[in-house]
This record gives structure tokens, sequence and C-alpha cells, in this order.
């Protein structure tokens, strides 16, 4: 059913949660708005105005390189302090009270981790943008150490251990899914009885196939997302509204 009005949903919403045991959120780009981090892919984000930075080229090309660190540097000053919201609180007390062993998430912000998921329970499909890591032995970097050098270098220098790139954690396009991540969001779909969509537009795959997974597998299938998405006619529930008045709502997080 598409809710009525946003009382009647957080209403249903909230008796939702209620009866089920394990509740698996899928959240994406929307609940991270509210906190006032872009979203990067719809229309009129960054990269319909600025071409992203492929894979490919930042492995061949310096200069690409340089550039993509520049673009990660600029968001540090844009929303390097974004908070947890409303939305990541209410899933962050599901969590603490049993009732959810984790999240499955396309953002890259950290969000889910600073509002107190452990981070081994934050599943990553599209990796995490607050550390890098050297792209052949996994060596972990700070975001502001890289910057220090970079700022007086002018590039961020390869790995201290073995000479490979260091990028950030994130999965770039152009970068294959990391399997690890995909087959824990398998998983965590599966173990669902309630699988509630957070935010997520769900026209890309493979992301876009963990609810239909959980609605197969016999979950109930909640979705609060502003837009209209291609999954609505399958869901037990649809809001259309923001997330964090939904969610605190449902759960009485304020
Ligand atoms: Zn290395």
């Amino acid at each position: 059913m598409i809710a009525p009005d946003v009382k009647t949903a957080i209403a249903r919403l909230r008796e939702l949660v209620e009866e089920s045991d394990v509740i698996v959120p899928f959240t994406g780009a929307g609940i991270s708005t509210e906190c006032g981090i872009p979203d990067f892919r719809s229309p009129g984000g960054i990269w319909t105005k600025m071409r992203p930075i492929d894979f490919s080229d930042f492995l061949a090309s310096q200069e690409a390189r340089d550039e993509s660190w520049r673009r990660r540097f600029a968001m540090e000053e844009s929303f390097g302090g974004a908070a947890p919201g409303r939305g990541h609180k209410a899933l962050a007390s599901l969590y603490r009270a049993g009732k959810s062993p984790g999240v499955v998430t396309q953002n890259i912000d950290n969000l889910h981790q600073a509002s107190g998921i452990a981070a081994e329970h934050v599943v990553e499909l599209h990796g995490n943008t607050t550390y890098a890591t050297c792209l052949d032995c996994g060596a972990r970097y700070g975001i502001a150490d890289l910057r220090a050098v970079f700022e007086r270098d002018g590039a961020v220098p390869p790995c201290e251990h073995c000479l490979g790139h260091v990028k950030t954690a994130t999965v770039s396009f152009g970068q294959s899914m990391p399997p690890v991540a995909m087959a824990r969001a398998e998983e965590e779909t599966l173990k669902a009885d309630l699988f509630i969509v957070l935010g997520s537009s769900l026209v890309v795959y493979p992301a876009a196939g963990f609810p239909e997974l959980a609605k197969h597998n016999g979950a109930k299938l909640a979705i609060v997302n502003r837009e209209k998405t291609p999954l609505d006619r399958i869901a037990n529930l649809v809001i259309h509204a923001g997330i964090g008045d939904v969610m605190g709502g449902a759960v009485g997080v304020n």
C-alpha cells in the first residue's frame, strides 16, 4: 500500500517494526541528504555537472589521481563535519535493541558508524570515503594525513609499504562491486523478516536486487523515499516522505 498521509504511514511502519524479529535496513543517499550531504548521482547532482573519474583513469594517470584527491579534499570543506540525522539515530536504536543486526548501505559517509552501529555491522556496497587504502596491499591511511602531504607536495604519495596507489576506500565508477560486501549484503537480506529501504531510488543494480531478494524470500518490504521507485509495486508499505520524520516517528527517536 502507498500510505495516504505521513501520520498513517508512521503508524503502519511502527506496527511492522513491532511485529518483526529481524529488521534489515537498506540505506541510500536520501538518509544523508537530511544531514547536508549531497546526492552525487541524482539528477542535478554533482556527477551530472562534473564527469566522475573512472577507476581506469585513476590507475593510468597521475593527473587523474591528483584531480580525484583535489575533489575529495574539497568535499571535506562542504560536509566533512556532517553528523548522523534522525534517520540514522532511529536505525541505531533498532540495532541497540537487538531488532536489527546492522545495516546495508550504498552510502560512503560513515554516518551509520558515527550513529553507534559497530563498523563490522555496516555493510558498505560502495565503500567508505572517510579513510583511504592502498589498492595493492590494503594498508589504511587517514584522510587528514594525506591532505597535509598533498598540500605540501601537490600529490598524495604512494603506499609507504609497497608503493601501490593510495585511494579513498570507495568504489569508483568502473570499479567492480566488492565481493565480500555483496556476499554479506545477501546474507543479511536473507535473515530479514522486515526489509526497509530508506532513501534509495532503487534504479541501480545490483543494489536494487536486495529488496527484491528479501521480498521473494518472504520478508515484508517497506520503502521510504521521497520519489517513487520501481519496486513500489511489490512493497507492503510505501512512504513518500522524509526519512527522519518517518523512521524517527515509527521508532520513537527524536
Ligand atoms: Zn601498499
